[in-house]
């Protein structure tokens, strides 16, 4: 029934056993994947309309998705409306205005903004969804210079829980995302956006690696130097066991590896003196930092973009942490891996203009870690270490939190 409606209201429909429907339930995060009667592929603001106007009308519940990479709650049985068909970009670089389709992600915006000599407020992870991102707010690489994410929303076209297709504009748009922080917003289904961008100047990215005792001294060092770092520099610090397999360069297998990332705009002796000062002392293993091109600034995490189950947990805080303290539950974390991630906040993400959306705190630590059924013991253990490495925490995002984190019972996608 579900399917004859929504093949008559001229909507592309596959059922959940089709390879495309089973690659849409799961995405990213293949932890806890949806598990749909049904899922539909719609390619435009009219046809998702429709679709939420057939689930509406046979009483079937639906779920949207897109990535996958930031999936809370899966949904049993029913329709599930995939946004991968909505993944238009349009540049006007005389406006500064960029319009994108509610499933593009953000390698489709910045293909098309940087060759326009235009920046744009991303993550670090060119997969990642643009709508999913600026629903949780928006933490970019380039963070304390730009702001939040969603504070360049210029316009947000949106489907109703009642089938409605309705526009909303940069006031309303704030009052909508002002706890996005807290919450993913939930606004109905974004089928498209308009952000406000700008002229990109030269922009200088990348960091280094040290392994081992130098990942301990700079996990105690890190605070101090990223404290009073101007907002033209976004620094972040992530720590973890590398895994010994093929895969990973010889020099890097089993060892703690630390890695120092900063992007900095307009601002290129500035970051090389400073990350310098850091990484005097150390034994680097890897050094990147360069002036780059905008459309290579995807690859300065050097984050992962096959899917996996994974969870993720994080607070911020307004102090700065003792980073030191979480050295025993990171060093000793046997085979399972736990990903630890400190991100500088401040600048404009957590002081933004007037009116503008904020982060509530100057620091976020994050974890993440893979999972294939319970919890990892040293995901649990870390939590308690970052409970004592924060004195006052202020809050949890909603961007850097991936599955159920309580929860022992988890299914992962074939
Ligand atoms: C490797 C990695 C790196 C990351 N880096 C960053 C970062 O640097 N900064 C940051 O802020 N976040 C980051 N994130 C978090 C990411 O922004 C969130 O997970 C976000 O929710 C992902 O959105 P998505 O559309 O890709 O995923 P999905 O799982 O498809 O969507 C996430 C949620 O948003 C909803 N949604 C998605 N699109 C729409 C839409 N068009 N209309 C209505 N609802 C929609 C979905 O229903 C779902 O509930 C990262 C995540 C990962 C896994």
């Amino acid at each position: 029934m579900l399917t004859t409606c929504l093949r008559d209201a001229g909507i592309h429909v596959k059922p959940a056993d089709d390879e495309a429907a089973a690659h849409a339930a799961a995405g990213f995060q293949l932890l806890n994947p949806h598990r749909p009667e049904t899922v539909t592929f719609p390619t435009g603001s009219d046809q998702v309309a429709a679709a939420v106007r057939v689930a509406a009308d046979l009483g079937i519940p639906y779920a949207v998705t897109n990535t996958g990479h930031g999936r809370r709650r899966a949904q049993e049985g029913g329709l599930l409306i995939s946004l991968s068909r909505l993944r238009t970009v349009t540049v006007d670089p005389s406006s500064q205005r960029v319009r994108i389709g509610g499933g593009a992600r953000w390698a489709d915006v910045v293909a098309r903004t940087a060759p326009a000599g235009l920046m744009v407020p991303h993550g670090s992870a060119p997969g990642v969804g643009v709508v999913g991102y600026l629903l949780g707010g928006g933490y970019s690489i380039y963070g304390r210079h730009t702001g939040l994410a969603a504070n360049a929303l210029h316009s947000m076209t949106i489907v109703t829980e009642d089938g409605n297709v309705k526009r909303v504009e940069h006031d309303t748009i704030r009052g909508l995302l002002a706890e996005a922080w807290r919450a993913p917003a939930e606004v109905g289904i974004v089928t498209e956006v308009e952000l406000d961008v700008s002229p990109a100047p030269s922009l200088t990215g990348g960091g280094f690696l040290v392994a081992a005792d130098d990942a301990h001294a700079l996990l105690s060092a890190f605070p101090a130097w990223a404290e009073p770092l101007p907002e033209s520099i976004t620094p972040s610090l992530g720590l973890m066991r590398y895994p010994d397999h093929d895969g990973v360069p010889a020099p890097l297998r089993s060892q703690v590896i630390g890695h120092v990332r900063l992007t900095a705009v307009d601002d290129d002796e500035v970051a090389r003196s400073a990350a310098s000062a850091l990484s005097r002392g150390l034994h680097i293993l890897d050094d990147d930092l360069a002036r780059m091109d905008w459309a290579d600034a995807g690859r300065i995490y050097r984050e992962p973009d096959t899917p996996r189950p994974h969870i993720g947990d994080n607070c911020l805080t307004d102090n700065t942490p003792r980073l030191d303290t979480l050295w025993p539950a990171l060093s000793d974390t046997g085979d399972q891996r736990v990903i630890f991630d400190v991100r500088r906040f401040g600048g404009r993400l957590t002081f933004p203009e007037a009116g503008g959306l904020a982060a509530p705190g100057e620091w976020m630590l994050s974890l993440i870690s893979p999972v294939t059924g319970a919890l990892p013991n040293s995901f649990g253990k870390t939590q308690r270490h970052l409970d004592q490495a924060v004195t006052d925490p202020v809050g949890t995002t909603a961007n850097f939190t991936y599955g159920p984190v309580s929860s022992e019972t988890n299914t992962v996608a074939s």
